[in-house]
């Protein structure tokens, strides 16, 4: 699979396939059959999963809201993936997240999860829609229109996160939007490009959650056997034990830390951990609660001692997998590795112990899933029944019952789509309403499930308890989310209550957000060119500045003057200037003057390298 941006006809709407990672993102599209990974401005793969929101409104996602990390740490939203779709209780009972996390009630009182910048507030929903714009445009940059977009999911995620996951994709003005689970997604690709076929688990630990399926491969059907995982286990788990540990070892008390050292400190136990993926030990220098600076060593034995926990939560996933589907070890024909995580060696020696052997290790964890995806999103556009791909649901789907117990309607593993129902009655006489209380989850009582919806079924005739006939039916689509009918059947006038659960955010809101997006996009692409030569006059006008102090001796007195001036202007362009044009045009002002100093300073840099001496030394 190639690695290049492709180049295509840009006449016909291009099918597209998006990895929303928790920490990267990546889109594909097919080209002559071949999925093919869209690379950015920036020659990379991988769009990191961030976003910056700046204090006049404007947002950038990516290196170039990377790049306000160090300044502005506070406006920046990472790892959104985890809060999608949950509520504020249990988006604030994740540790250490090192982002500021309010509750705001909505109309129904479910309260979701807001990230509170300071003077605004901003959903989950709202902040995968940038990433999945900021994805799209690159995907329109290379191949012009985009049409049908298969965006993935982990295969754990409940009704809520995938609910939440498209309304992201409609936010970010997708056209036609289907979810696809992550497994699934690198076992197509693996599958179609190897052309292997058999039994296949896919150990898939990414930056948020870890996920595991079987697949049957075969010619044409990739037939999902079972999925299970947690979306609340990923490679940043990993970063807050280390960073947990490294707190107590600078001396900060957990309970009391600021919320800027979390950060900071998260930020170097993943650098630490990347490292320790090559090196067996490295040193960083950090500082102490009390402000004194320290090196720290941190050895990859200590850190696999750390990961150890979270491995062994990963067995106890895929041995309940193996075991709802009745499959041993000795049926799988091979294990997949996907996801970034699946990079450190610990992991690679625990999945080759639990599964008895070696991991296949000929995809690219960090490109399969987009890759999966571009090929759906294309047989789905272009080839229709080519290929068949069966779904599975992941969580168990039912009802609460009196008493509050939880009846399931659908066990998890059940291929998607499909349908079930079930009929209730009413337990008073002349009871005219039902309340219905919709949940998914694994445990008996309902308080322990996820709760997705509640809603009344009114208007049912008068009659003794006991004589209603309430029919419920649940309906999944290929998308895997679910509609809910409510009907009562007795007397020829049913009545039918169509529900599609949400997780806080009403269809409404959703609507109002898409309508300001619509209104702003104009306003967004000048205000994302004004923001990015923003960023580049800044820094242009720092590293000119320096140079003209440690390099002025390469410059007449005429030259300084003239570079002087146009710095100023820059300098003032980026305090006062609104639009971009003006602040491209002193942007170009400035690089045309600095271009043959800048040549003066490379040479001698080479001379200071060939001689290995300071010129200015041996004057
Ligand atoms: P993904 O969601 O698949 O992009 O995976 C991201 C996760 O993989 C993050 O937690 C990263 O810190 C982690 N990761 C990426 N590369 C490495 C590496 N070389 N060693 C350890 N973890 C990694």
């Amino acid at each position: 699979m190639k690695d290049s941006t492709p180049t295509s006809s840009k006449n016909a709407a291009r099918a597209i396939g998006i990895d929303l990672g928790t920490t990267n993102s990546v889109v594909a599209c097919v080209i002559d059959g071949r999925p093919q990974v869209i690379s950015g401005d920036e020659e990379s793969a991988l769009l990191p999963s961030i976003v910056y929101y700046a204090p006049d409104g404007r947002s950038l996602v990516g290196e170039q809201a990377g790049r306000f990390a160090e300044h502005n740490p506070e406006r920046i939203l990472s790892s959104v993936k985890r809060f999608v779709g949950l509520s504020a209780d249990e988006a604030a009972a994740q540790p250490l997240t090192g982002l500021a996390l309010t509750a705001v009630a909505t109309d129904d009182q479910a309260r979701i999860a807001h990230f509170d910048l300071g003077d605004r507030s901003v959903t989950p929903v709202e902040a995968s829609a940038e990433i999945l714009r900021a994805l799209a445009e690159r995907a329109r940059a290379a191949v012009g229109t985009v049409g049908l977009t298969v965006v993935t999911v982990p295969a754990y995620f409940d009704d809520a996160q995938r609910q939440a996951t498209r309304d992201a994709a409609r936010l970010a003005g997708l056209p036609q939007v289907r979810l696809l689970n992550e497994p699934t997604a690198a076992a197509l690709a693996y599958g179609l490009a190897t052309r292997k076929s058999g039994l296949y688990a896919v150990y898939d630990w990414g930056g948020g959650t870890f996920d595991f399926s079987v697949l049957r491969l075969a010619a044409g059907v990739f037939q999902v056997k079972c999925t299970s995982g947690d979306t609340a286990l990923g490679g940043d788990d990993i970063d807050r034990v280390l960073c947990a540990e490294l707190l107590g070892a600078l001396g900060f008390d957990e309970a009391k830390v600021d919320a800027r050292s979390v950060r900071k400190l998260l930020q170097t136990a993943r650098s630490l951990k990347h490292d320790l993926s090559r090196e067996p030990a490295v040193r960083a220098q950090m500082l102490r609660a009390d402000d004194t600076e320290v090196t720290l060593e941190v050895t990859r034995e200590e850190l696999d001692q750390l990961v150890l926990p979270l491995l062994l939560r990963t067995k106890r996933i895929v041995r309940r997998a193996l075991r709802d589907a009745s499959i041993e070890l000795k049926d799988l024909d091979g294990v997949i590795l996907v996801g970034g995580a699946t990079r450190m060696p610990c992991v690679i020696s625990f999945v080759t112990e639990l599964f008895q052997r070696a991991p296949l290790c000929d995809v690219d964890p960090d490109r399969v899933v987009a890759e999966g995806a571009a090929l759906q999103a294309d047989l789905l556009q272009n080839r229709g029944k080519d290929l068949l791909l069966l779904d599975v649901l992941p969580l168990s789907l039912g009802i609460e019952t009196m008493g509050g117990g939880f009846e399931r309607l659908l066990a998890r593993n059940t291929p998607v789509p499909t349908s079930a129902h079930t009929v209730f009655t009413t337990a008073a006489d002349n009871q005219t309403g039902y309340e219905l209380h919709v949940l998914q989850g694994e445990r008996e009582m309902a308080k322990n499930c996820r709760s997705l919806a509640k809603f009344v079924l009114s208007g049912i005739p008068p009659m003794k308890a006991g004589k209603a006939r309430l029919h419920v039916a649940f309906c999944i689509d290929e998308n895997g989310l679910l509609t809910v009918t409510a009907k009562e059947a007795t007397t020829g006038t049913a009545q039918v209550v169509e529900v599609v659960p949400s997780y806080g955010l009403e269809k409404a809101q959703i609507d109002k957000m898409l309508l300001e997006a619509r209104a702003l996009r104009d306003n967004d692409i000048e205000a994302r060119k004004l923001a990015e030569f923003q960023v580049h006059g800044a820094s242009l006008v720092n590293s000119v500045s320096e140079a003209l102090i440690s390099d002025a001796d390469l410059l007449t007195e005429a030259e300084r003057v003239e570079i002087v001036g146009s710095v100023e202007r820059l300098r003032r362009g980026l305090k006062s200037e609104k639009r971009s044009l003006l602040l491209e045009l002193l942007l170009e002002d400035l690089h045309a003057l600095t271009a043959s100093f800048n040549e003066r300073k490379v040479n001698r840099s080479i001379m200071q390298a060939v001689t290995g001496k300071d010129l200015r030394e041996r004057v």
